[in-house]
């Protein structure tokens, strides 16, 4: 997949202050405050720096956590994966694999049929609706 690069200053320009601290900080949005935490609506979900779209709908579930969650990604070669051990804890980060944006973190607490949760900032993504 051929990547997407841009300078701190183009994304700031592109995104608003929470996307760009939240995606391209790595930061994480509070629990339950998310546009997308209880979203329902049929479509694709997609990175909100390029666009790729990275899950669909189908696999989205309520987990509880208060983030979007996910039982896998619309392909796997969409999303890349990172040991995080920041805020003393082991975890995995999930990346946008084209533009390497922060989207949040995987566990393995999931549902059937992966057992994975991808647990994503509302504000790495941006739902494209299906049409009715
Ligand atoms: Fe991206």
């Amino acid at each position: 997949m051929d990547k997407v690069r841009k300078s701190d200053a183009e994304w700031r320009a592109q995104l608003t202050p929470e996307q760009y601290a939240i995606a391209r900080q790595k930061g994480t949005e509070r629990a339950f405050t998310g546009a997308y935490c209880n979203e329902k609506a049929t479509g694709a979900y997609a990175c909100v720096c390029c666009g790729l779209e990275l899950f669909d709908s189908s696999t989205k579930y309520d987990s509880g956590s208060g983030w979007p969650s996910f039982y896998q990604p619309l392909a796997p070669e969409r999303v890349a994966e990172q040991r995080d051990g920041s805020h003393g804890m082991q975890r995995v980060e999930v990346l946008c694999a084209r533009c390497d944006a922060h989207l949040g973190h995987v566990f393995d607490d999931g549902p059937k049929p992966t057992g994975l949760r991808f647990c994503i900032n509302s504000a790495s993504l941006k739902l494209e609706k299906a049409p009715k």
